[in-house]
């Protein structure tokens, strides 16, 4: 695979989709809660097909069953415990103490990591197959809007400017493309440790999806709503079944 295919989706993944999501910021409430819930649907379609349908077959392809699913349950405990010490956007209500007291700083640094994982991920796919590299750069362009959106806001909220939140992010999102590139350079060594980064990463989005976009979803609970969410959900799984079967 090409450097310059792999640079593109890099790209587009981080800066690409944290720009869309600045955008975002500037509509009106009611046309960004609109947009940004069609996005988060989309999304968590997206991540569950990706992991399901690309990200675990293929791992499973180079890597004995047994070890996919020990890493998938691996990389969901670490998650989860990640999640319980770089508490910032996990806290459901606007006020809650938790969101306060979580510093910037720490809050930064889990975000660089989890760009870092996103990175790796986009060229190890890339790396598997094309078909591959961009159902998996479809679920971080998916995921990071919503991502985007609430951390900026959050970042906003803690006193700092449009334009430094902004920034800040910039640079967390840059990340996944100095280390995607990096694993670019290295991947003839990284090569034996591919299948591992697929299923850790396959339990991310997993988690992402099943753990923090669906329990989103269920603070709008009218028919509509739900119709609405399930319909968009299904477009996401569909979008990866095409991205990954029709050639
Ligand atoms: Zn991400």
């Amino acid at each position: 695979m090409g450097l310059s295919t792999v640079f593109v989706a890099l790209f587009v993944a981080s800066v690409g989709s944290l720009l869309i999501a600045s955008s975002m910021l500037l509509m009106n409430d009611k046309h960004l809660d609109k947009l940004s819930g069609y996005f988060l649907y989309t999304a968590s379609g997206i991540l569950l097909g990706a992991a399901f349908l690309g990200m675990i077959p293929k791992a499973v392809e180079m890597l004995e069953v047994q070890k996919v699913t020990a890493f998938i349950l691996i990389g969901i405990l670490v998650l989860f415990t990640l999640e319980k010490f770089v508490l910032w956007r996990k806290c459901p209500d606007e006020n809650c103490e938790r969101n306060v007291d979580a510093s910037t700083a720490v809050a930064l640094v889990g975000d660089a990591f989890h760009h870092v994982i996103d990175g790796v991920v986009v060229t190890s796919s890339f790396l598997i197959s094309t078909e591959v590299g961009i159902t998996v750069t479809l679920s971080i362009i998916f995921h990071e809007v919503p991502k985007g959106l609430g951390d900026l806001s959050i970042l906003i909220r803690n006193g700092l400017t449009r334009k430094k939140a902004f920034w800040y992010k910039t640079f967390t999102v840059s990340m996944a493309m100095i280390f995607g590139l990096i694993a670019y350079f290295l991947s003839e060594s990284i090569k034996t440790i591919i299948p591992y980064v697929l299923s850790f990463s396959a339990a991310s989005f997993l988690y992402l999806s099943l753990a923090e976009l669906i329990p989103e979803m269920h603070k709008k609970s009218t028919l509509k709503d739900s119709v609405t969410q399930i319909s968009f959900i299904l477009i996401g799984v569909l979008i990866i079944y095409l991205s990954l079967f029709l050639k």
